[in-house]
């Protein structure tokens, strides 16, 4: 399934400084939990906006590497970079796969120093789970049937049928 935050990604790969000196990863500010919909990345302590949660690693391979492997074998956690190459996010060890999609996210992919980072798009506050705005093809992939479960469709899915309750009434 493509993630396609990629909308995101590829804006920002035409203003990236590829000679930019390479600043660390802050310090871990997130721990991988329960969330509404499976697993999820939260934040351990208070993240500055702008500032880089996690890194989307994995294997580089072509996108049309990544369509194969998501036909055969269903694949998950494919994160294309652009119309050339994906990053098959896959491993275990990408902790960046844990971040779940949002229609309202505080968090957003962009490229720094070759790599898919994802960074605050506002302060985030400790305890608060880190989400993306996927795109609209996982969203088409994921949600057709069942429909999104963030947080904010789930609030607005309870006013409809509040409102619908009072119309009832
Ligand atoms: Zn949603």
């Amino acid at each position: 399934m493509r993630s396609s935050a990629v909308s995101v990604a590829s804006e920002s790969l035409n203003n990236v400084n590829w000679s930019a000196t390479s600043t660390p990863m802050p310090s871990r500010s997130f721990r991988v939990g329960r969330s509404n919909t499976g697993l999820g990345l939260f934040a351990t302590k208070k993240i500055a906006r702008r500032a880089a949660i996690v890194t989307y690693s994995g294997k580089m391979i072509t996108t049309e590497e990544a369509n194969r492997r998501e036909r055969r074998f269903n694949a998950r956690y494919m994160f294309e970079v652009n119309r050339h190459w994906t990053i098959d996010g896959s491993s275990r060890r990408n902790f960046g796969r844990y971040v779940n999609h949002s229609c309202e996210p505080n968090a957003e992919a962009v490229m720094r120093n070759r790599k898919i980072v994802f960074v605050a798009a506002r302060t985030i506050q400790p305890g608060e789970e880190v989400t993306v705005d996927y795109g609209e093809e996982y969203f088409a992939h994921f949600f057709k049937t069942a429909g999104c479960r963030c947080a904010a469709c789930a609030k607005k899915k309870k006013r409809r049928k509040a409102r619908k309750r009072e119309r009832a009434a």
